[in-house]
């Protein structure tokens, strides 16, 4: 990755919804970048509790239970508490206050353009039946970006349209102050800001289809190998091969170490001679390779809960004072500030 165009001054934040533990789409698209990040910045990343709840309301312990199951991913992965501050959305009410003032700002209409959420009313089947809170989410990640100032945020592409609605509300926020109040962010893209589902059909996501997590045992990654979409027309090993849109190349160009291997096993496979068995086969090794040890950390973590609820406890009443710092420069703004 290269980071030599940020400043040292950078503040980042960034979260994920406890929706499920983290899968590879996860650490390529943003954790690897945490980790590099956390010792030269200010960090902070949100477990996304509330924004969970977007759309899985009538089912709750789906958060509830997956709370723990993210922060463990983190720490095997290599984010350090000391480094990096963890903290738990619904542990900070600033957060909730500024949603609700930053959702004045913006139109139905404007919610209902952004791409992802769009996407994702689709996926869902939320037809009319939208939750409210569902579509207005990115307005509350508007509110968590900016209750914490942050400039830089490493995520997959589908955020994007998250980034670009903060800043209009941020120069919103900043027109109506007259001055700047609130920094605009943005975007951190990894090589992989969109690793696929083992379908190829959209993004490996923890809502939708079936991902390899990285808590994910030897016989789940080997079964989400052997499902995933090559190419259909490759109906022999002797036929020639199509890499575009064959998920086992885009993870092999992910997830091997190799680039000159990968590079002739490309060249083989498009010839022709070279099985779908055996591209699977490398890649299986390569992914087990990587997942093991994460996976032990992982179960390590697990088996002491109580560490992880302190790690989010004091993250979180870090988070308390400092996102409060900035409700109140919003909400003085809006001239709510009369009992000051
Ligand atoms: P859900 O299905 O519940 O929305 P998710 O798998 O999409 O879960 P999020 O918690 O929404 O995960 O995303 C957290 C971060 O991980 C975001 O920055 C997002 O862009 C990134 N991310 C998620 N999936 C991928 C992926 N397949 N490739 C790259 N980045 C990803
Ligand atoms: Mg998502």
């Amino acid at each position: 990755m290269k980071n030599n165009h940020i400043k040292q001054s950078e503040t980042i934040l960034t979260g994920d919804r406890a929706t499920g533990p983290l899968h590879l789409g996860h650490y390529v698209g943003s954790l690897k970048q945490r980790v590099e990040l956390q010792s030269n910045h200010k960090q902070t990343i949100l477990v996304a509790d509330m924004q969970g709840l977007t759309d899985n309301a009538n089912n709750p312990s789906i958060v509830s239970e997956n709370i723990l199951n993210v922060v463990a991913d983190y720490l095997a992965v290599g984010i350090d508490p000391k480094l990096t501050t963890i903290c738990l959305q619904s542990q900070l009410p600033a957060l909730t206050e500024l949603t609700m003032l930053y959702s004045n700002l913006v139109t139905i209409a404007r919610l209902e353009r952004n791409p992802t959420v769009k996407n994702e009313i689709h996926q869902k089947g939320f037809a009319r039946s939208i939750p409210a809170g569902f579509l207005t989410y990115p307005i509350s990640q508007a509110a968590d970006i900016t209750a914490f100032n942050a400039t830089l945020i490493p995520v997959g592409d589908d955020q994007l349209p998250m980034i670009e609605q903060t800043n209009e509300i941020v120069r919103k926020i900043n027109s109506l102050a007259k001055k700047r109040v609130l920094n605009e962010c943005r975007p951190l893209l990894s090589k992989s800001s969109r690793l696929p589902s083992t379908d190829g059909k959209s993004k490996m996501s923890k809502s939708n289809g079936k991902p390899i997590n990285l808590g994910s045992n030897e016989k789940e990654i080997r079964q989400a190998v052997r499902s995933m979409y090559t190419d259909p027309n490759h109906q022999s090993i002797d036929s020639p091969g199509r890499i575009a849109g064959n998920v086992v190349f885009t993870y092999l160009d992910t997830f091997h170490s190799d680039i000159a291997y990968v590079k002739q096993l490309k060249e083989h496979y498009q010839r022709g001679g070279l099985g779908d068995g055996y591209t699977k086969a490398i890649l299986e090794e390569c992914l087990q390779e990587f997942i093991r040890p994460i996976r032990k950390r992982r179960n390590e973590l697990l088996r002491d809960k109580s560490f992880l609820i302190e790690v989010l406890k004091s993250g979180s009443k870090k988070s308390q004072i400092e996102t409060k710092k900035v409700l109140l420069q919003v909400k003085d703004i809006f001239g709510l500030n009369i009992l000051n």
